[in-house]
């Protein structure tokens, strides 16, 4: 049955069922964007097709129903992350807009010595907003440090917490390793001392549901291409008050309530956080992915996905010179490698020759891999539209790229030129 399932679900998403170089795509870069599906895509269509207007502006019958659509789209987001209300759920362009919306609006209140905490997991996007932060605030960067396993140093971090810090930014899981952090318990450490946490789920969401409420988070962020839904389109959830106390950030139209040369006022929560025209289609594409989403059996995916990770995995361990990246436990499908002898590069472009897709280097993570002594890994990240058999053709090709025939391509590439 479970095969029947795959199958079923993979007809739904036209893009698998491709070729490449005249061998059928196996797509395994799904941490970077997943593909979509069918309903997905029909429904940016039919936006287009048959309710294109702009939204909450004019007083005309096609605006009356591109903001209703786009409005129950927020709802949609709002009910699948049990947020108390849509007030509390900002479209932005996806997890680095929502991030440093964040670091501008409520950052805005940070003093010199105020102390942010990442960790060093983190993506850039998750690093890099804070950095600019603390260069214009004074405010200080703390780091929780990565253990060899690739989990957070938890003891590191109690230590690291105290009543200066502001603000915790942490990822819910890392999406170069697959590690998924105990955010929950993180979370509650945070506020015995005041700070705010915010968590990136830019690679939670992809592989399981999430409660904002029950996570007490302060913030948390995601984006949409990564679950199924198109580009350009994610969110920010915040608490009520949170977000009432923030300033705006992007300044423009649908953000104000009023607007003259004496003073402007704002609009409510959660337009204030709103400049400008928004990505209605995507808006609409992100919640239908979420419908979408919600009506699959969720027991049988996380199990297919577990499949497909231990399949791969079992079949990579007894490669001459593989090393998997990650902790034992506890981590999502995405299988992150390396293979001595072989440059990350010369890996991807072998699979790739093969039609299969994987992502190799540092993954916007680029501290991590510093930490870890590398200076990349490969990474094969499943959906559970993959396959067991795509597993083997994956396991299959890395054997073939080893063995004693094959040259890497790099150093072919030396050699040419040394003569
Ligand atoms: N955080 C994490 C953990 C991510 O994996 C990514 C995307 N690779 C981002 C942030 C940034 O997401 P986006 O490019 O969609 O803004």
């Amino acid at each position: 049955p479970q095969d029947n399932f795959i199958e079923g679900i993979r007809r739904e998403f036209p893009l698998l069922n491709q070729l490449v170089d005249d061998k059928p795509l196996i797509y395994f870069d799904n941490a970077a964007t997943t593909q979509k599906p069918n309903t997905v895509i029909a429904t940016v269509e039919d936006y287009y097709r048959s309710a294109n207007a702009n939204v909450h502006r004019a007083s005309h019958a096609l605006s009356a129903i591109a903001t209703s659509r786009f409005e129950q789209a927020r709802q949609t987001i709002a009910d699948y992350l049990n947020a108390p209300s849509p007030k509390q759920i900002i479209w932005t362009r996806g997890t680095t807009e929502a991030i440093n919306l964040v670091a501008n609006s409520f950052g805005q209140s940070f003093q010199p010595g105020d102390q942010i905490i990442v960790s060093e997991q983190e993506h850039h996007a998750n690093i890099v907003p804070w950095q600019l932060l603390a260069e214009r605030s004074g405010a200080v960067i703390k780091v929780i440090p990565v253990q060899e396993n690739g989990e957070l140093d938890q003891a590191v971090f109690k230590q690291l917490l105290n009543e200066r810090t502001k603000l915790v930014a942490i990822t819910h899981v890392s999406n170069a390793l697959g590690t998924i952090n105990p955010v929950k318990q993180m979370i509650s450490q945070a506020h015995d001392f005041g700070a705010k946490v915010l968590i990136d789920g830019a690679q939670a969401l992809p592989h399981f549901q999430v409660d904002v409420q029950e996570l007490d988070a302060d913030f948390y962020v995601f984006s949409g291409h990564k679950i199924y839904a198109p580009t350009g389109i994610g969110v920010l959830y915040g608490k009520e008050s949170l977000l009432e106390s923030m300033p705006p950030w992007q300044a423009g139209g649908e953000m104000i309530e009023k607007v003259s040369f004496s003073g402007t006022t704002f609009n409510r929560l959660p337009f204030k956080f709103e400049a400008g025209t928004p990505n209605i289609a995507g808006a609409l594409g992100l919640a239908e992915a979420v419908r979408w989403l919600i009506k699959q059996p969720f027991d049988l995916i996380s199990q297919h996905e577990k499949a497909l990770f231990d399949s791969a995995l079992d079949a990579c361990s007894s490669l001459k010179g593989f090393r998997r990246i990650g902790c034992p436990e506890k981590h999502v499908s995405l299988l992150s490698f390396t293979i001595e002898q072989f440059h990350q590069q010369d890996i991807g472009l072998l699979l790739d020759k093969q039609g299969i897709a994987i992502r190799t280097g540092h993954h916007c993570a680029m501290p991590l891999m510093h930490a870890l002594g590398l200076n990349g890994t490969s990474r094969a990240s499943f959906a559970f539209y993959n396959t067991l058999d795509e597993v083997g053709q994956f396991a299959t090709a890395l054997e073939q790229l080893i063995s004693p025939i094959s040259i890497p391509v790099k150093a072919a590439i030396h050699q040419d030129k040394t003569g």
